[in-house]
């Protein structure tokens, strides 16, 4: 697999390329951004069309070079990481001892650490050690979730490759790819936070069943007058954080439906209501939907500001009657 299939991480894949066609390899780089946005991911990759014969400059990936490598047993790959909590000064030790013997394979021996902010203070201490001196054969490729945790004599030694959190439609694409069904892929990535690893803590279940609450109450603006609706209010107003994510989705379909209105093109957040939200936005005007947003903006400042959820949810139904007028009979 090569660097073209890494989403959303284009800065980091020119810096990267950059260097692949330079006649100047730098000795280290730091792959340093949020946890779970591709890293370590990336790093293997560019080690992989380093270490490829027939790179151009992506590797083939199908020569028994990248095989080796995609499978783990490229013998001039070296792979750290933290052993518990921390990299201890015995594991960087082994590293330098490898690094002194001559590449088996290749002209390269690259050395991966993931996690450089377990590094022990001794530990940091001998890696620097390489850093400042590396052995003409090596190339190191560190990886941190944390960099304001390591020395700023380590940084300043490597060449900085910057990442950033995925936007909700590359994660969502990622995770349609590992299986993922396109409604919980929608969940997910709009409560992942521009990150792989944390998608998994939520409650998706109860998202769905959140994000429907949501659509129902803007679906059934115009029966504002109805008391089921304001039971229905109550009902979700038990609790703060309820109101918070029943916000957060109107606000979010607020966004959509703007989309849908003034870019035909638009990728939205909820892809998989797509025909749904359509159709409700052809009953919707573009300034009822920006005054709505801005009012769900106020509402969300209210909630920080302990004022009662319930009435803020009261508010929220009137608010939505007349900034977004009547719903249509069918
Ligand atoms: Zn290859």
């Amino acid at each position: 697999m090569g660097l073209h299939t890494i989403l959303g991480q284009e800065h980091a894949l020119t810096l990267l390329r950059q260097a692949l066609t330079s006649s100047r390899l730098g000795h280290a780089y730091l792959f340093y951004g949020p946890s779970g946005v591709g890293k370590k991911l990336t790093a293997l990759r560019f080690a992989q069309a380093l270490a490829c014969p027939y790179a151009t400059p992506e590797a083939c990936d199908s020569c028994t070079t990248c095989h080796k490598m995609r499978t783990g047993n490229y013998p001039d790959l070296i792979c750290l990481g933290p052993e518990g909590t921390s990299i201890r000064i015995e594991h960087i030790r082994a590293m330098q001892r490898q690094l002194g013997y001559k590449p088996y394979e290749s002209q390269r021996t690259t050395v991966l650490v993931d996690g450089c902010e377990a590094l022990t203070p001794p530990a940091a201490n001998a890696l620097l050690k390489t850093l400042e001196e590396p052995p003409a054969s090596a190339l190191l490729l560190l990886i941190t979730g944390k960099k304001d945790a390591l020395p700023l004599t380590i940084i300043s030694r490597c060449q900085q490759i910057p990442f950033r959190p995925l936007a909700a439609a590359h994660l969502q694409a990622i995770l349609t790819a590992q299986g993922l069904d396109q409604a919980t892929a929608t969940i997910a990535a709009t409560l992942a936070e521009g990150r792989l690893d944390t998608w998994k803590q939520a409650d998706i279940p109860q998202a769905l069943a959140r994000r429907r609450d949501a659509y129902t109450l803007l679906q059934n603006r115009g029966h504002v007058h109805n008391t089921p609706l304001f039971l229905l209010a109550r009902q979700w107003a038990n609790s703060r954080e309820q109101c918070e994510e029943i916000l957060h989705w109107l606000m979010l379909f607020c966004r959509d439906l703007v989309m849908l209105k003034v870019v035909s093109t638009a990728t939205l957040y909820n892809h998989d209501l797509q025909a749904e939200l359509a159709h409700l936005a052809s009953s919707l005007t573009v300034d009822g939907l920006l005054d709505l947003f801005s009012s769900l903006g106020q509402l969300q400042h209210y909630l920080t500001m302990n004022v009662n959820p319930q009435l803020t949810f009261e508010q929220l139904v009137i608010q939505l009657q007349q900034q977004l007028g009547t719903a249509p009979s069918s």
